[in-house]
């Protein structure tokens, strides 16, 4: 791994970023390998983002391991870690927010985590600004971060392509995901319902339901698991992520999110595609 320092004058093109928070696990590893496959030099940023946190969320007690990450990111393919301190990303009198408008944020995450999305639209840019990426690499784990990195790239044309990875899950269906560690032995099995709801509804999909209708069949596996208190679970244009009820649109995705006792916990899948 060469010196975080020399970042600046990078001059290897094209170059991968893959932005994170740490605690890597295979999901966020299959970005780095995507972005080594595709670009001559990749840079991995690590920084648990403060201001993507709401109050009462974990930023806090959020995981993190930067020597065992370090190893991992470079045994799959990364050149450079980008480990910034959040006081030289947002030094005193730091005042300016990227904020994504309309129906993209205002549904789902971005109802149940007010400021999420600015948090995140915020420090992507910067990330973009302080690397100067040809490519950078996101999960369709958090698919509506996705859409809203999507946004904001073309809108303020910063001049990054955005390549999606598809979602890597435990052998049981669980998607990664670094807060997977917070739950407790009893709840780990309990945690497929996310997965096994999701199947319900592209099942049901492809018995020929409605959208609604679909949706009805994963309302009845999450009611399976009382443990699980869902935010909610939608069918939605891959698009826009407005909720569908009548007809399909290819690509449609069934999203889900909600709480166990110890964690929240999100997951998508896609449900149609003729
Ligand atoms: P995070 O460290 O949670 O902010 O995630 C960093 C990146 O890794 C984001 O683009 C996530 O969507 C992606 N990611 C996290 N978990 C997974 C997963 N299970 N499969 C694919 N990508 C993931």
């Amino acid at each position: 791994m060469r010196d975080p320092s020399e970042l600046g004058s990078l001059r290897v093109r094209p170059r991968g970023l893959v932005p994170t928070m740490g605690y890597l696990h295979e999901g966020h590893l299959e970005l780095i390998r995507h972005s080594a496959a595709e670009n001559a030099e990749t840079v991995v940023s690590i920084f648990v983002n403060p201001l993507q946190f709401g109050a009462g969320e974990d930023y806090e007690t959020y995981p993190r391991d930067l020597a065992r990450d370090a190893r991992l990111a470079e045994e799959a393919g990364a050149d450079w870690i980008f480990h910034p301190d959040p006081e030289t990303m947002y030094p005193v009198g730091f005042a300016t927010t990227v904020h994504v408008g309309g129906p993209l944020t205002e549904r789902w995450e971005g109802e149940r985590r007010p400021g999420h999305f600015d948090g995140v639209a915020t420090v992507v840019t910067k990330l973009f600004n302080l690397v100067r990426p040809d490519r950078a690499y996101f999960g369709e784990k958090d698919f509506q971060q996705l859409q809203v990195v999507r946004r904001f790239t073309a809108d303020l044309n910063l001049g990054v392509e955005i390549v999606p990875v598809p979602i890597v899950r435990e052998p049981d269906g669980l998607a990664r995901s670094s807060r997977n560690v917070y739950l407790t032995p009893e709840e780990r099995p309990k945690a497929t319902v996310l997965y096994r709801a999701l199947l319900a509804v592209r099942e049901a999909a492809a018995a020929g339901a409605t959208p609604a209708e679909a949706l009805r069949a994963g309302e009845r596996v999450l009611a399976e698991v009382p443990e699980f208190v869902p935010d909610y679970l939608a069918v939605v244009d891959p698009e826009t992520l407005e909720p569908l009820e009548a007809s399909w649109v290819p690509g449609a995705r069934a999203i889900v999110a909600g709480r166990f006792p110890t964690v929240r916990l999100i997951d998508n899948m896609e449900v149609w595609n003729p």
